[in-house]
């Protein structure tokens, strides 16, 4: 036991005669500290302030016990300012930041005086709180006690104003201070993502004369925070060419970028990295892999990197279960949970989401209604809206029509639109006009820009050739100015993700993806493929109507898919919309014709296409 003094040797120093120094400078740890503060506690002589304040310091900096510093403190009669600044450092970086604020006013209130060490932290107690009206209180305070041009305390207000997003505040200190430093232009950074503002945060990046990991750390994280993706792999890729060796937080940064991207090959890399540079595999960076790996559609690998990570989370188990509903592994995700809840580890709500969807997506609804009646009962979780919507999709979609209904009516809250809408897109699966037609207007009232309703409803229409209504539909979104949102689709080839938009001309290889994507057109057409049947022309989709000059993005993505990757495949497709009825019926085909494997995540689940199959069979 390095570093620590052991029971025996603290016994025997307790009997020499005045021990207390010596063994308060080596204790590291609880039992002994007890042994010691207990001793002093009984022999009296030795309590004064001077013990109390090394106990505390020590409590605080070698074994981070807050507890029983504020224990000790409370025994305390005339505490010092030592004593003071050791607990008001201490809160600063507990849970509990607040408890800093009041042990500075506790301070003053006993007529003592700050000093240069106590303000950096009560600034930083305002910064973990991120609460801006307590920082500028604290820099009044600051500049009342004189303590503005302090170092310290300018970097901790950096930092603070930073870390509640107050760029204005923070530049003008930042363009205060005369030298170059890491920390604070690291903070900068920060505080640019923290806004939103990645640029700005790059432009500081790129100018800076010399980076710390942390500064890697914060530009990679915040770009993954902000959805910049393809930017945080990109800078991964420039971190190693500059022989920098990322720790764990840059790869967890790196790592679950791919999984937005659905960059497998970038992430297996970003995998091997982290095992070839032994960074611990600790239970962040373990989810992050099994998060990326389910995400990208290698749920074999997800599973086994999930059970060979040593400790598991309720998040790590979480991020299992999700990974495997989403791919409609309903029994083997519901088996993950039963294992989980009798090793011990308490399901939290976002473990129920992932659960019902496996229901849901698995037809399984007697389970998820046991499920859901035991949520409460069981474990202690108060279904949220969220859950409320798993039941009813997970009803809805078993063509429980009239249940979803009445479910929804029942309901103690109030619905919401997402609920109302997973009803109506069971009314489109089983095509129930009269569910519908109602749902349809509840909804349209609730959200009138919402374009997804509308085009749900007319879809509803056309395909019971009600074409009087569809027109309607068009008309309205038409009139309430309805915009859609943009679809996207990825796909990777070689480790690069290539992003296509509806009609895209950019790609740099866009003629030859047009001639492949005739070409397709062709073979599938042969094996009876019809296109754009007046059903398809009325999407679920959110994006524009579809001819020969607006493609939409997945076919894009598929026909350079099928130009670069050898069949078998299998060709990854990521899209942000959920896959409308046509670019399925084609996708199955496609896998048919060409003997190669698509896996398409859209944004409600996967879709495995092989032999003219997929694995939603039908149902999304
Ligand atoms: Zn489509
Ligand atoms: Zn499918």
């Amino acid at each position: 036991m390095s570093g620590s003094v052991s029971s025996n040797l603290v016994l025997k120093t307790l009997s020499l005669k005045n021990p207390k120094l010596v063994l308060l400078e080596q204790c590291s740890n609880i039992f002994d500290l007890k042994i010691i503060h207990g001793h002093m506690l009984r022999t009296h002589v030795f309590f004064d302030v001077f013990s109390a304040s090394r106990i505390i310091a020590v409590c605080i900096d070698s074994i981070n016990l807050l507890g029983y510093a504020i224990r000790v403190f409370s025994q305390i009669h005339n505490p010092n300012l030592f004593i003071y600044n050791a607990m008001i450092r201490g809160c600063s970086t507990s849970e509990k930041p607040v408890n800093s604020i009041h042990y500075y006013m506790q301070l003053q209130r006993a007529g003592l005086l700050p000093d240069n060490i106590t303000h950096p932290f009560l600034v930083k107690a305002c910064a973990h709180l991120e609460s801006a009206a307590m920082g500028m209180q604290a820099h009044g305070q600051v500049i009342k006690h004189g303590f503005e041009q302090d170092c310290y305390v300018k970097h901790s207000l950096l930092h603070m104003y930073a870390a509640v997003g107050d760029m204005k505040a923070a530049s003008c200190i930042f363009r205060r201070m005369g030298r170059f430093d890491v920390f604070s232009w690291t903070s900068m950074i920060q505080g640019y993502h923290k806004c939103g503002d990645v640029e700005s945060a790059r432009e500081l990046f790129e100018r800076m004369p010399e980076k710390s990991l942390v500064t890697w750390s914060t530009m990679i994280s915040g770009y993954a925070r902000n959805n910049r993706f393809d930017k945080a792999v990109e800078l991964f890729r420039t971190l190693q060419a500059e022989g920098v060796v990322a720790n764990e937080t840059v790869m967890v940064g790196v790592i679950s970028s791919c999984a937005h991207l659905g960059a497998l090959a970038i992430g297996e890399k970003a995998h091997e990295y982290v095992m070839r540079n032994n960074l611990t595999l600790n239970v962040i960076l373990g989810t992050a892999l099994v998060d990326m790996y389910a995400r990208c559609g290698n749920v074999e690998k997800a599973i086994q990197v999930f059970e060979e990570l040593e400790e598991k989370d309720v998040l790590c188990w979480t991020a299992l279960i999700d990974g495997l509903a989403s791919h409609g592994y309903a029994e083997k995700a519901l088996q993950y949970f039963s294992d989980m809840v009798n090793k011990g580890i308490v399901p939290r709500d976002i473990t129920f989401t992932a659960v019902l969807k496996a229901c849901s997506h698995g037809g399984l609804v007697e389970r998820g209604l046991d499920i859901f009646e035991g949520m409460k009962r069981d474990h202690g979780v108060v279904p949220r809206l969220e859950h409320y919507g798993c039941m009813v999709d997970l009803l809805g979609r078993a063509g429980k029509l009239a249940e979803a209904e009445k479910f929804i009516l029942e309901m103690p809250v109030e619905p919401n639109a997402p609920i109302w809408g997973a009803l109506l897109g069971a009314c489109r699966i089983h095509r129930n006009v009269e569910v519908g037609e109602r749902v349809g207007k509840i909804l349209i009232q609730m959200k009138p820009e919402h374009s997804g309703y509308y085009v749900l409803l007319s879809n509803i229409y056309a395909r019971t050739n009600n074409w009087k209504d569809v027109t309607v539909m068009r008309q309205m979104m038409k009139e309430k100015g309805v915009r859609k949102s943009p679809g996207y689709s990825l796909v990777e080839i070689d480790g690069k993700v290539h992003e296509f938009t509806i009609g895209d001309k950019t790609h740099p290889e866009i003629e030859k993806i047009e001639r492949m994507w005739e070409d397709i057109l062709q073979k599938i057409k042969l094996a009876g493929y019809i296109g754009n049947t007046a059903e398809a022309l009325f999407d679920i989709d959110e994006e524009e109507k579809e001819d020969a000059l607006h493609r939409h993005s997945e076919k894009l993505a598929i026909a350079y898919g099928i130009m670069k990757i050898k069949a078998p495949g299998p060709i990854r497709i990521v899209k942000n919309l959920r896959v409308c009825e046509d670019c399925h019926i084609a996708t199955k085909l496609i896998s048919k014709v060409f003997k190669v494997e698509l896996i398409v995540r859209d944004r409600n689940r996967f879709h495995h296409f092989k032999d003219g199959w997929c694995s939603c069979m039908d149902y999304w």
